[in-house]
């Protein structure tokens, strides 16, 4: 690292993460993300990083077979890491299923806190929890009724769901980098979240945070459809006491219909397009990306 980037007040040094989920296999939509996502890291600062963290909190639904193919796809598109679960680093593990004891720390941080308490409803938010929401999902509003008042301090999570206590009417506002001022508030637009399951898991906002600011990212760049995790993740941010990265959200690509792309959608994967012949180069000839 040269002597200019040890002076407190040069930038940080950009670093940027791709976040697949081996859920299916990576389809165009992923592809653009993700190629915005290099293309900033390129552009942005000359030493900037690229990091690849597998997000397979979810063991049911995560495959080795679409852990690999995803390594094989990526490559084949022209993305190219410095940190990885195939090449190591410095911030590893980058597998989130191996990083589990550091989630049950920030837990514990938010515990001591008293920023988020225990809630036995079990509810369809739950379920939803170890994903990132996408479109089409709908965002549920746990009702502060079921808020407790009082519950007992514990020195760790049981068998018991989690939810952060959202500040009631307070507009959440960041400068995304790619649309602007966005705003969403608490108790209207999203209301008290999971951040714990009573599986033992942490769920995708709590341990997407823990990551983001262990692998000390800059900037996170993602599809359009979470910019309400955006703000979720805000709260963290600011009740953690940690620096907020940048977040710079996509469009999402869309089919025919106007629909999200999704896993399912197996016309569109990387590795079908490949298979009849179709180059990367002709990918993204039709992107302004
Ligand atoms: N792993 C998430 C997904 O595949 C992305 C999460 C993020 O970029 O924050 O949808």
């Amino acid at each position: 690292m040269p002597a200019s980037d040890d002076r407190p007040d040069s930038p940080k040094p950009y670093r940027g993460r791709l976040a697949p989920t081996p859920t299916g296999h990576l389809h165009l939509g992923h592809a653009k993300t993700f190629w915005m996502a290099q293309k900033r890291a390129q552009e942005r600062s000359q030493q900037g990083q690229l990091i690849l963290r597998v997000e397979d909190l979810d063991q049911a639904r995560c495959k080795p077979q679409y852990r690999s193919d995803m390594l094989e796809d990526l490559a084949w598109f022209g993305f190219r890491w410095q940190e990885g679960p195939d090449i190591g680093g410095d911030y590893g593990p980058y597998e989130q299923q191996q990083r589990r004891s550091h989630y049950a720390q920030i837990w514990q941080q938010l515990n001591q806190t008293r920023s988020i308490y225990p809630s036995p409803h079990s509810r369809k938010d739950v379920a939803q929890a170890l994903s990132a929401p996408h479109e089409g999902d709908r965002e549920i509003i746990f009702p502060i009724q079921l808020r407790p008042n009082t519950w007992e301090t514990v020195a760790d999570p049981g068998d018991v769901n989690w939810r952060f206590r959202v500040p009631d009417g307070e507009t959440i506002t960041f400068l995304d980098q790619n649309l602007g001022s966005t705003s969403f508030t608490a108790g209207e637009d999203f209301g008290d979240f999971i951040v714990w399951r009573r599986d033992g898991f942490p769920s995708y906002e709590l341990a997407v945070v823990a990551d983001d600011h262990a692998m000390t990212i800059t900037e996170v760049v993602r599809g359009e459809d979470l910019l309400l995790s955006t703000a979720k993740q805000i709260l963290l941010y600011r009740t953690l006491g940690w620096d907020i990265p940048d977040f710079y959200h996509c469009p999402l690509v869309r089919d025919e219909q106007g629909k999200r792309l999704a896993k399912r959608d197996g016309a569109r994967a990387l590795r079908s397009l490949r298979q009849q012949g179709i180059t990367p180069e002709q990918i993204r000839g039709g992107w302004r990306v």
